[in-house]
């Protein structure tokens, strides 16, 4: 029996714009729809049943991956951060990996979302679906203008910190085992941020936020709380990840959170290892589903941005999960609503359309 392309996942983060921006940048976005060395593009979108999702824009560090991917091998590691980006370094960036995203839909490859309309009437026409999200606010200048202006371009959704520090706040280091309750939260500035984006209806992603920023943003913001990409501290006591408390305030303002296929913030070990079996996965959605109920429980792949399970090596491989879902017991209306059903209800509720 050939393995199911449906329901259309949606997932809450892919970093396919740092790629391509890595890749060759605007010059060659093209290679995005003609397909090319990555986990995520239209050719393969399209092979696995990838309907769309959170497309971050990343400012990258002057840092040597490779030596932080050895690191996360070790039993324990404590990465340092790299350093803060200034607004007038991080901005070109930004607007370069912006550029590509709506390249990308001036060529028909993609539809980017403003609404869960939107959303819902890519889906149902087979066009990839894209939300225009920032992954750490750098490029955003304290007086909060180039927020308002980015809003008008089409951005709905950001983090105000990706794990090293901004004006606006701190994030989680790659610390394992801890848990994310490390240093200060939001400055001033960031919580004028968080009100902002709160009157914009701008979604507030809490992914990589430090536990004090974490429990300040529920205090704050009016909107459900939502981690695009983090997993259950339960079954991987990573600093990345979501304490039961955490998880339970996220239920309390029905918001949700996508589950991250990063193989360090999925195993109980922590270890950047890909040889994860997919049981590994349903013990993370089992325990986020018994926390947070089915309707606040979806996927965050990470893809082109983390090293994933074998078997799910890119978004061709999504059947593969679809399959491991069913034979774990979730009926179709359960796999439905964790493919992306829950995504669309929860950015309905956000967005307020
Ligand atoms: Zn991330």
């Amino acid at each position: 029996m050939p393995k199911p392309t449906e329901p259309a996942i949606f997932d809450g983060h892919n970093d396919a714009l740092l790629k391509l921006f890595k890749n060759g940048g605007l010059a060659n976005a093209d290679q995005f729809t003609k397909g090319y060395d990555a986990a995520l593009d239209l050719p393969k979108a399209r092979a696995g049943g990838f309907g769309g999702g959170f497309f971050a824009v990343y400012v990258p560090s002057p840092v040597d991956l490779e030596h932080k991917f050895i690191e996360m091998t070790k039993s324990q590691y404590d990465l340092p951060l790299p350093d803060a980006i200034p607004a007038g370094e991080a901005l070109p960036v930004v607007m370069h990996q912006a550029a590509i995203l709506f390249a990308l839909e001036a060529q028909g490859t993609l539809r980017v979302c403003r609404s869960a309309a939107d959303i819902r009437a890519a889906l149902k026409a087979g066009q990839l679906a894209a939300i225009f999200h920032i992954e750490g606010a750098e490029g955003i200048s304290e007086d909060l203008h180039t927020l308002d202006v980015l809003y008008q371009a089409g951005l709905r959704s950001l983090g105000p910190v990706w794990s090293r520090p901004t004006i606006f706040g701190n994030g989680v280091p790659f610390r394992f085992p801890s848990t994310g309750d490390i240093g200060t939260g939001l400055t001033d500035a960031g919580k004028r941020l968080v009100r902002r984006c709160n009157e914009l209806r701008v979604m507030v992603d809490l992914s990589h936020l430090n536990e004090a920023g974490f429990w300040e943003v529920a205090k704050l913001s009016d909107a459900p709380l939502v981690a695009t990409h983090s997993n259950a501290h339960a079954h991987s006591p990573h600093a990345r990840n979501l304490t039961d408390r955490q998880l339970d305030a996220i239920r309390d303002s029905d918001g949700m959170v996508g589950l991250n296929f990063a193989v360090a913030f999925l195993r109980e070990d922590g270890k950047m290892q890909s040889d994860v079996p997919l049981s590994q996965m349903m013990r993370h959605l089992d325990h986020m589903i018994e926390r947070m109920g089915e309707d606040r429980v979806g996927l965050g792949s990470d893809y082109d941005g983390a090293t994933v399970p074998k078997g799910l090596d890119t978004v061709a491989d999504l059947p593969n999960l679809r399959e491991a879902m069913a034979a774990h017991g979730y009926d179709a209306p359960l796999i439905a609503k964790l493919c992306h059903e829950n995504w669309l209800r929860v950015l309905e509720k956000t967005w307020g359309e």
